[in-house]
């Protein structure tokens, strides 16, 4: 019998096909992303800095850089223009693309990536996302600080050397939006926030944890919109992900390392996108809303009827998905 489940963060449906459905393991066949870009010309490689946009951020040891930030050299925003909206004569609205793109250079090494690098090296790449979220939620030109990564050509990138990238908007993006109202709904109804809830549902469930640390927690969800897609969230509460401390980032880069290797052993480096969504900037400290990183493998592609409705139909049962990559 096919399920219709009901996500109780986004409020969306999802059909989780049991009848169609695909052992986990169907998905391990799938070869993984081929470089069509070479080191032989690539911006972000060691001994091109100056083909970047001027560094932002760097850590360097005795032997060079080992994550470098930057302006991205085709930002979708620039920090410059008139943040006042505007009407034309048809009633349009607009404003000036005004916000900051930076890209996030995560390993000299052109071939690297996440799952098989060092744990220090991962814990670089996550003490620079806390440095430049901490800068960039400071600045009141700004309202929202969106950070993510694009792994592999299904996914989005357009360069193969490892990266992930930070956008600071002057505005609230709409899902965000959506998602701090139905919080605050379950707020307003329970006095609970609705991510602290869920963690212990899924505790008490344990059928799709992955990983828990003291601080975090990994399950794939109830209802997804994607196969295997995951989420990792912080087991204290808070709303702004730039509250993290030190000691908290190198634990969630633990944790998301772990995750990321047990994803690349189990569906062969699938192309992924991971996003973190942290409350807008000027709103600080909410008790009905909770920061947490979404995690989205691109093995599969959207038909008419997802298009149509927006009801996914996700061919992995959650709780397979999430044994199956337990056990990675
Ligand atoms: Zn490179
Ligand atoms: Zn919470």
């Amino acid at each position: 019998m096919p399920e219709l489940r009901f996500n109780l963060a986004t409020r969306d449906w999802t059909i989780i096909a049991t009848e169609r459905a695909k052992r986990p393991e169907d998905f391990a066949g799938k070869p993984a992303a081929v470089s069509s870009d070479s080191a032989a010309n690539c911006p972000f490689c060691p001994g091109r800095e100056s083909k970047t946009p001027p560094e932002i951020y760097a850590v360097r040891d005795a032997g060079g850089w080992k994550v470098r930030v930057t302006e991205n050299a085709f930002p979708a925003l620039r920090p410059t223009g008139d943040p006042r909206r505007s009407k034309d004569a048809f009633g349009f609205e607009k404003m000036d693309g005004i916000g900051k793109h930076e890209v996030i250079i995560e390993s000299p090494d052109h071939e690297a990536i996440i799952a098989t690098m060092t744990q220090a090296q991962v814990d670089e790449i996550y003490l620079a996302y806390r440095q430049r979220f901490i800068e960039l939620a400071r600045d009141p030109r700004f309202e929202s600080v969106i950070l993510f990564k694009n792994h592999g050509r299904g996914a989005g990138t357009s360069l193969h050397h490892p990266h992930s990238q930070i956008v600071a908007t002057p505005i609230t993006p709409r899902t965000l939006r959506d998602r701090l109202g139905i919080a605050q709904d379950h707020f307003d109804e329970t006095g609970n926030c609705l991510y602290c809830d869920l963690i212990k549902m899924e505790q008490a469930a344990k059928e799709r944890v992955i990983l828990e640390t003291d601080n975090f927690i990994v399950f794939t969800l109830y209802a997804p919109r994607f196969p295997f897609e995951t989420w990792i969230l912080p087991k204290f509460h808070h709303s702004n992900f730039d509250t993290i401390s030190v000691e908290q980032c190198r634990e969630l880069a633990l944790i998301m390392k772990k995750f990321l290797e047990k994803l690349y052993k189990a569906i062969k480096n699938p192309d992924f996108n991971y996003a973190i969504y942290s409350a807008p900037t000027k709103e600080r400290d909410l008790e009905h809303f909770h920061w947490n990183i979404k995690l989205f493998p691109r093995i599969t592609s959207m038909a008419g009827f997802e298009v149509g409705s927006g009801i996914p139909i996700v061919t992995v049962v959650p709780e397979a998905a999430a044994a199956y990559l337990k056990n990675a």
